[in-house]
């Protein structure tokens, strides 16, 4: 089904051709006819699924067929998403969108003036894109009316109700004079997310695409059975032998990104890192750097990466695996996107076997283990005298990833000697 029989624009299917949109995917094949007839929407969908050009492009020809001029302050059109690399990357895809019609969008969020932000709002937009916590803020100094909305989102709403923000979601609604066209995107469904849908949706279409569209169709799932204490290596000798050149690794603790990341630099593979305490600057760069491939590996945690669009990225690997099976489906959601193949590895220790299964129900199927020779998983016993006895830190002799990098070796020697040290001052001090 193509985007010129849906009725769109000549400029919009342009702008589509452009972004190599041709055809629909099946979210967008199902939301986008309601959408355009003015209905709410209740939709079961996955990032990658093709959800932001679901929800987007009904309010973008919507506008279009009934212009109206700009006033100060006011937003016909309000999208809200739990992160501020999902509002820059959905307000980028809109402008993508609007290439060639004349509508305006910004996205607001913390992390960055309000100042800048508040010249944006005051000369009115047609759509803003927002997380909730700084919308709510210019909502209190006045700065943004949302009293006229005629179009209201919520992307990826199971996120920001995981992320606390049902409070300053009901109090923006009680800011909403309007009845506005309201789309509801989520990829799990709680009971605390029915009741939200059934206080700000009216008769919603609800709509859903196949798990199998989602994930598996263009996913291939493997697991590699491993112990805490060598997934460092294993993870640096899958990038070098399987030559992976644009890896996205998930941990689920800031301080594994940190050593992670130095540790990957030590083998001489360019790391950037995305977590919670970098500077809102920090992360673009390091997003910037990895989507142009100047880094080959981005370490990030959940939060930080959620909702983010790499294009075409081959390979997400979960170093540790997630807390929530839902969780899994969020995070390979970055590969294997609109069609294109992708490989999602995770790295499961005898404690996360739990996870693993939950997350072969969630999926409904069973991931295929790969046992790579010197990495077979300790047995219980060995495993807890292994604890006892040694530190957790391996000698990590006959690493090939880059083994002409003198200064790597030596600066290796330096943190194992440094690691030894802080060891000894320990035991001292006990
Ligand atoms: P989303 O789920 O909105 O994050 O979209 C996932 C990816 O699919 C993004 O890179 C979009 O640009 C891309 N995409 C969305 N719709 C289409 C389409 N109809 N054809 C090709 N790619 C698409």
């Amino acid at each position: 089904m193509s985007f010129s029989s849906q009725n769109f624009s000549p400029e919009i299917v342009r702008a589509l051709t452009e972004c190599g949109y041709e055809k629909l995917t099946p979210i967008q094949k199902q939301a986008i006819p309601h959408a355009r007839r003015g209905h709410d929407i209740l939709a079961n969908a996955q990032t990658g699924t093709g959800k932001t050009a679901a929800f987007a492009l009904p309010i973008i020809q919507q506008i279009c067929n009934n212009p109206k001029p700009r006033s100060r302050f006011n937003v016909r059109a309000l999208i809200l998403a739990p992160t501020r690399e999902l509002a820059a990357q959905i307000a980028k895809n809109i402008e993508d969108y609007t290439k060639y019609v004349s509508i305006n969008v910004a996205a607001i969020y913390g992390g960055t003036k309000m100042s800048s932000q508040e010249k944006k709002l005051e000369q009115g937009l047609d759509i803003l894109v927002a997380t909730p916590g700084r919308l709510l803020e210019h909502l209190e100094l006045k700065n943004v009316s949302l009293a006229n909305l005629e179009f209201l989102v919520f992307d990826e709403a199971d996120r920001m109700l995981d992320m606390g923000f049902i409070t300053d979601i009901r109090a923006i609604m009680s800011d909403i004079r309007s009845q506005p066209q309201t789309m509801l995107f989520s990829a799990t469904f709680s009971s605390q997310m029915n009741k939200l849908s059934t206080e700000i949706l009216r008769k919603p279409k609800r709509i859903s695409v196949d798990r199998e569209n989602a994930t598996a169709d263009t996913v291939s799932h493997v697991v590699y059975p491993v112990d805490e204490d060598r997934k460092r290596e294993l993870l640096s000798e899958l990038i070098g032998k399987k030559n992976w050149q644009q890896v996205l690794v998930f941990v689920n603790y800031k301080e594994t990104a940190n050593m992670l990341v130095e540790e990957l630099k030590l083998d001489g593979i360019k790391t950037v890192l995305c977590h919670g305490d970098k500077a809102q600057s920090a992360r673009r760069r390091a997003l910037d750097e990895f989507k142009e491939g100047k880094a080959r590996v981005m370490v990030a945690t959940e939060v930080a990466a959620r909702g983010l669009d790499i294009q075409g990225l081959p390979h997400v690997v979960n170093y540790d695996m997630p807390f929530l099976a839902e969780d899994y489906v969020h995070r390979i959601g970055r590969t294997g996107r609109a069609g294109q193949k992708g490989h999602a590895v995770s790295f499961v220790s005898r404690e996360e076997e739990l996870t693993l299964v939950q997350v072969e129900t969630l999926i409904g199927q069973r991931i295929h283990r790969v046992q790579l020779t010197g990495y077979e998983p300790a047995s219980r016993d060995a495993l807890l005298q292994k604890m006892q006895t040694k530190s957790a830190f391996k000698d990590r002799k006959g690493r090939t990833n880059n083994p002409t990098d003198q200064s790597a070796a030596e600066r290796r020697v330096r943190l194992r000697q440094a690691i030894k040290n802080k060891a000894k001052i320990t035991t001292m001090k006990k």
